[in-house]
């Protein structure tokens, strides 16, 4: 069996982005030449989401004004910005959105259902974060 560890660094201009990270996960596994196994992939910061969805932009928008709804940014609306930072709502905003994706790898490839790709959400950016990509199988 093989197993095998990287990290992608991201670092988002936005405070709130969606990043289809599909092609860095692909490159991952073709290094690692796994060709049936299973991939691991996770936020490491628990401000961001790893999460499997559609590569399309409407999309990605009512995500973002989805959890924009469900926890609103507000310095004074949230008891974890009593510790002096302001970022409670991307707490709340990366729990509903996942902390990680588990693919099977097939013929050495992401065995994914149609449409689905993997994206990274950031919900509090601005600042270098690491996602890790665990491949394991032979
Ligand atoms: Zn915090």
């Amino acid at each position: 069996m093989t197993a095998h560890t990287e990290y992608l660094w991201m670092n988002t201009k936005d405070r709130y982005a969606i990043v289809n990270i599909t092609d860095e996960v692909e490159s991952v596994i073709q290094k690692s030449g796994v060709k049936e196994g299973l991939c691991l992939v996770n936020a490491m910061h628990i401000t961001a989401s790893v999460f499997i969805n559609d590569h399309e932009p409407g999309l990605h928008r009512d995500f973002l004004n989805w959890v924009e709804k469900l926890a609103p940014y507000g310095r004074d609306r949230y008891q974890h910005n009593l510790t002096g930072e302001d970022n409670g709502d991307a707490h709340l905003k990366r729990t509903i959105m996942g902390r990680e994706v588990v693919v099977a790898i097939t013929d050495g490839k992401l065995d994914f259902g149609p449409w689905e790709q993997i994206f990274y959400g950031e919900f509090d950016g601005q600042r270098k974060k690491r996602v890790l990509v665990k491949i394991i199988g032979e």
